[in-house]
């Protein structure tokens, strides 16, 4: 979706080719594009000479003689195009013939986009104009209360970045480009912000959408400014899209979840929630305890969560079971024995499609515990792959439990599980040393003993 840079740099393409054109003929083939009257605006466009091309926020206004002003919004993949051959493609919406022989078409594929035609002096009334807040690259210290004012809400704060009435101009690229260099979790409240945090938004605003219309915007995805014409911002991006890479600040890897619907990526890390990161938890490999430790934290008043149960009950959801399928080539239905032996034995066999999997199900299995963590304040959670999938951030304390192989066998086998296929489960618990909040725990010894040394590191600071 184009944004506040990529409709600047549309208008900036735009204008040169425009400007003293006198318009023909006006062709609409898809009326709900426009929002005023239909007949007006076929028959008040003719003979109209575009003078000028402004921008606000996301919106486009050209400015044409007799005090008229035509208003556009791209929306999710409008575009223009300046032809004086194949005027009519499959995606045009509308087409302004000019009377130099070349013509100014709007496609859109998505149909989403919409044009307004009044008088000038109408403009500053119309609803959608009069809501629009302050534009996201004009906003200076100078607006440091509108702006706190306006973003002291109960809402998450990558939300309010996208609301127009707010800050106009942001979408989702920018909103996670800002909160990362703000080091703002996207799921602060707006409330919870302190001054210097909402002083960071407005600087950091300023300097990455200048930034990115200096660079002509950003070419992802469906957005090109123009054929021939690419913007050269997303080069720049540091955190938007690069769910999975490592963060160049601190080295841990990006995440992504969904706000609103919408995708969000962030830096848990960088980025941290202090609201998060309060619950405990619990890894270590199978046999070692884990499940012994949690229900030892239940009756101690936590609500408990085992991530492989979590994890076991959304492979039954069918939009995750059809996504599995798709992914793993072959039908994938978790409550059927056989269909469950064939996915194991391709996760075992194939890395390439284990890591697919994974990188499917982790981000899935991290908005659910994200969520359950904003509702309980006393709360544990088992996570034999915590550290592989980078969870940490959740966690004020994660208690890696180690035992010799000697007591994890003994356990495994009241468990009926055979060593060869303990073997072939996963056995990575690397963390990294430098993580204070990592308490290793042995369970060598007596139930008793290892429950004792637990309750003393775990009311230990
Ligand atoms: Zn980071």
């Amino acid at each position: 979706m184009p944004e506040l840079p990529e409709v600047e740099t549309v208008k900036n393409i735009l204008l040169p080719l425009i400007k003293d054109r006198t318009i023909t003929k006006v062709e609409v083939f898809y009326d709900r594009l426009v929002q005023s009257n239909l007949n007006d605006f076929k028959n008040n466009l003719i003979n109209k000479k575009f003078i000028n091309l402004d921008r606000y926020g996301k919106f486009l206004f050209f400015r044409l003689s007799d005090n008229y002003t035509l208003i556009s919004h791209l929306r999710m993949e409008g575009k223009y195009r300046y032809t004086n051959k194949d005027f009519r493609i499959k995606s045009t919406n509308a087409i302004f013939y000019l009377d130099n022989g070349y013509s100014l078409s709007y496609d859109d594929t998505r149909k989403f986009g919409l044009m307004y035609l009044c008088k000038n002096e109408e403009v500053k009334n119309l609803e959608f104009i009069k809501k629009l807040g302050i534009e996201a690259n004009k906003i200076t210290l100078s607006d440091f209360s509108y702006l706190k004012n306006k973003l002291n809400k109960n809402k998450k704060i990558k939300e309010l970045l996208l609301d127009q009435t707010i800050m106009a101009g942001i979408g989702n690229i920018y909103a996670d480009e800002i909160l990362y260099a703000s080091k703002i979790n996207p799921n602060r409240l707006g409330k919870s912000l302190n001054d210097d945090e909402i002083k960071n938004i407005i600087i950091n605003a300023k300097i990455i959408l200048d930034r990115a219309i200096a660079l002509g915007g950003s070419t992802i995805h469906s957005f090109h400014p123009q054929e021939g014409v690419d913007g050269k911002f997303q080069e720049s991006l540091m955190c938007y899209g690069k769910e999975g890479e490592i963060c160049p600040n601190c080295g841990t890897h990006f995440h992504k979840i969904f706000i609103g619907g919408r995708g969000t990526t962030f830096c848990p890390n960088c980025q941290i929630d202090y609201n998060y990161k309060k619950a405990i938890g619990i890894t270590g490999p199978i046999g070692s305890g884990k499940t012994t430790l949690l229900n030892h934290l239940k009756d101690l008043g936590y609500t408990i969560y085992n991530s492989d149960e979590i994890v076991h009950n959304l492979y039954k959801e069918g939009y995750i079971k059809n996504k599995l399928s798709r992914i793993l080539h072959t039908n994938f239905d978790y409550e059927d024995l056989k269909s469950r032996e064939i996915v194991r034995n391709i996760l075992i066999t194939n890395k390439e499609k284990k890591k697919e999997v994974e990188d499917y199900i982790y981000p899935i299995l991290e908005n659910y515990l994200l969520n359950e963590i904003s509702k309980n304040d006393l709360i544990a959670i088992e996570v034999p792959l915590l550290f592989k999938a980078h969870f940490e951030y959740m966690f004020k304390k994660i208690f890696v439990i180690k035992l010799n192989k000697e007591k994890q066998i003994s356990n495994l086998n009241n468990r009926h599980i055979n060593e060869e296929k303990m073997m072939k489960l996963n056995n990575d618990y690397s963390y990294n040393k430098n993580n204070l909040d990592v308490v290793i725990i042995e369970n060598n010894g007596d139930l008793e003993a290892f429950l004792k040394n637990f309750d003393n590191l775990l009311n230990n600071n």
